[in-house]
Formats: C-alpha cells, sequence, structure tokens
C-alpha cells in the first residue's frame, strides 16, 4: 500500500472522534449483560446496520440462550483469497440489567463512564471504524469483524465460532481495553469457572444428630485443600467465591454448593492444577456424602508464542509512528478469548482496544482521547500484517 493511501487512511480516522463518541454513547445504552440475549442482540443489530450501511455484509450466528454472534466480512480490495485477519470483540457485559438506570453514559472531559464502556464496548466501536476506513481505502487482505455474544461467562456459546474464524487467520486481534499504562496485553492467565454440590443426609440437629451426614462440613473440608492449591510462585490461584447451602440452623446440611475459580498461566500447569483440583472435588470427606459438578466454564491461557511477540512489535512499530513510543505487552490475570485464538496457534493480540480501566466495577473508566490513535495503530498493523 502507498504512503499515500497510508495516509489517508490515518487522516480519515483522525475526523471519527465524534462519530466514535457517538456510537459509543449508543452502545452503552444498550443494556447487554451476558445473560440478557435480546441486549446482546441489540448490540449486534446495531453494529450491523451500522456496517451495512458502510457497505460491509455481516453473517449471523443466532443462538437460542444467549445473544447470537456475527461475522462482518470485508474482502480484500484487490479480490485476494489470502488468509483473512481476524478483529474480535464481546458484545456482552458483566452488569445486570438495572446498572444502566444507576450510572448512564457519561463523558467528563476525556474519561467516559457507563456499563462495559471499557470492556469492551469503546472496542467493538474502535474495530467497527477500522473496518469502515479499510472498506473505504481498501482492505490489504479480507477482513473479519467477529463479535461475539458471552466472554463475561466463559463464552459457552462463541467459542465454535472464535475457533472457526480464527483457526486459519494469520492473526488476530482482540480488542480488550488498552492497560492503563496505553500497553496491550501480550500473556493472560487462563481460567476454569466450577459450580460444585455437595450432598449429604438431612437429620434432626438435637433429636437425631448421628444420622446425617453434613453437606457444609463436606464443602468446608474441600475449601481449606482447595485453597491450599494457590501457588503464587507458580501463577497458580484457587478462589472459592461462592458458598451456599443448609435448609435451616436446626437441621444438619443436606446439601451445599460453592463457585471455584482456578487461574493458571500455560496449558501445561492447566493440565495439573485441574487434575489436583478435580481430585479433591471427587474425594468424598464424609461416608454418606456426594459431589458432582453442575457447571463448568474453562478459558484457555494467552501464552506469548514467537509469532505473538513478533506481531506486538510491529504493532508497537505502527504505534510509535503515530507518536506513541514504548508501547508494549502487560501479563494479567484475567482471561479473554484471546486464549482460544492463542492455543489454536494463530498469533494472537490482546488489549488493542481503547485505554480504559476498573473493569467489572461502578468505577469502570474509559480514555476517549484514545479511541482514534488506537483504531490508527490498529489500522496501520493490519496494513503492515498483510504486507509481510
Ligand atoms: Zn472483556
Amino acid at each position: 500500500m502507498s504512503v499515500e493511501a497510508k495516509t489517508a487512511i490515518i487522516e480519515h480516522l483522525g475526523r471519527q472522534h465524534q462519530a466514535m463518541v457517538a456510537l459509543l454513547a449508543e452502545l452503552v445504552n444498550i443494556e447487554s449483560g451476558s445473560y440478557n440475549k435480546s441486549g446482546v442482540d441489540a448490540v449486534e443489530n446495531r453494529l450491523r446496520a451500522w456496517l451495512e450501511a458502510a457497505g460491509i455484509p455481516c453473517e449471523m450466528f443466532p443462538n437460542e440462550r444467549f445473544g447470537g454472534c456475527m461475522a462482518a466480512r470485508l474482502p480484500a480490495a484487490n479480490g485476494g483469497g489470502a488468509r483473512p485477519i481476524v478483529l474480535m470483540g464481546h458484545c456482552d457485559t458483566v452488569f445486570p440489567d438495572g446498572t444502566l438506570a444507576k450510572r448512564p453514559f457519561r463523558i467528563d472531559a476525556n474519561q467516559a463512564t457507563g456499563p462495559g464502556v471499557a470492556d469492551m464496548k469503546a472496542g467493538l466501536v474502535m474495530n467497527t471504524f477500522v473496518l469502515e476506513a479499510l472498506r473505504r481505502f481498501g482492505a490489504p487482505c479480507p477482513l473479519v469483524g467477529l463479535y461475539t455474544a458471552d466472554e463475561e461467562i466463559a463464552s459457552p456459546s462463541s467459542r465454535p465460532i472464535i475457533e472457526a474464524e480464527a483457526k486459519d487467520a494469520r492473526a488476530v486481534f482482540n480488542a480488550e481495553p488498552g492497560r492503563p499504562s496505553g500497553n496491550l496485553v501480550s500473556r493472560r492467565k487462563g481460567a476454569a469457572f466450577i459450580e460444585l454440590e455437595v450432598t449429604g443426609r438431612a437429620a434432626h440437629s438435637g433429636a437425631a444428630h448421628a444420622q446425617g451426614v453434613s453437606a457444609i462440613e463436606a464443602m468446608a473440608r474441600k475449601i481449606q485443600r482447595l485453597h491450599k492449591l494457590t501457588d503464587y510462585d507458580l501463577g497458580t490461584t484457587v478462589n472459592v467465591g461462592l458458598v451456599q447451602g443448609g435448609q435451616s440452623v436446626n437441621t444438619v446440611a443436606p446439601r451445599a454448593t460453592a463457585g471455584i475459580d482456578v487461574r493458571f498461566p500455560t496449558l501445561n500447569i492447566m493440565e495439573k492444577i485441574l487434575g489436583e483440583v478435580r481430585e479433591i472435588l471427587n474425594y468424598s470427606e464424609l461416608p454418606g456424602s456426594e459431589s458432582r459438578i453442575l457447571r463448568e466454564g474453562n478459558f484457555l491461557p494467552l501464552e506469548q508464542d514467537e509469532a505473538s511477540r513478533a506481531l506486538l512489535d510491529t504493532y508497537a512499530r505502527a504505534a510509535a509512528g503515530l507518536g506513541m513510543q514504548g508501547v508494549g505487552g502487560e501479563a494479567t490475570g484475567g482471561s479473554a478469548d484471546s486464549g482460544f485464538t492463542a492455543a489454536l496457534g494463530t498469533p494472537t493480540l490482546c488489549g488493542t482496544g481503547p485505554v480504559g480501566g476498573n473493569a467489572h466495577t461502578d468505577e469502570e473508566w474509559c480514555r476517549i482521547d484514545t479511541l482514534v490513535p488506537r483504531a490508527q495503530a490498529l489500522a496501520l498493523t493490519i496494513l503492515d500484517v498483510a504486507a509481510g
């Protein structure tokens, strides 16, 4: 691509600040928690209308239980059928319905707030505008804008679609929020979310205590052992973040449940820690108690291989050319869809989105003055990757 064409793309994106903020406001003001199917679908329908008006057709992947996924498909301007570059982002948020009424989209100077503003509606806006700019000035290779539905609950419905789109891609850019330092994310921990049920036997705690089997006691013993698996040096953590159980204060508890979060830095360590966790979950602490896994979701870790490191270098050069010096990669314990694509061997860069912080809290913020520069850096990186 000529220098003039590159300059035209950068200048075009440079004029989109107001339009990007306007679309961001629209998206944040659609409530779209992971379990809010109609909300997630509404976010996608809004983006579909926007993209199709810009001449980019969208393929929908409807889902009965969760929101659907959507793939915006932009062919290469020269008609080349080479492997695509995927711009990925999730349309769901962690926030339950009703959050918006308490704190709708707001801007104070350069900072925007509202549920999902950084994680990751700003990233969706950025990807969408990059696609539009490359359609206008000529996509250097096929591009796929992949909009997913349920990342915040480990992508049970989106994962097969993500893997199918990313399998043969030459690169994946995942628009999770950029770090407050301006860095991207080059490594992420994997995670397993497990909902465990332990059953025992109910009995009157005064009249027939010996006949009972306490599910709470069995669960408590499991929790002690699970928490001992945390090893900061190895990078593994086990957190039982939710516990429920019992029937009444004077009944030996017949049932208890727990929500368990397990984190690990690599695929190898994943095998080890999940093996240890399963051993504890399957063990029967008290005769007559039983346990079973009710639900399980997994994120794979994002490990930085040679190709992903090269991708980060390409991005850093593009960013430096735009005046953003010293952009690097950071590790985080948070998990994301980028782990799935990296595990396929597809070079993956995460955290390409506009800069934000305090994700998953009421204090979430996004720096709207980074919408344009991050879009420009991504567009230049795409051009370089396609050329190389
Ligand atoms: Zn996210």
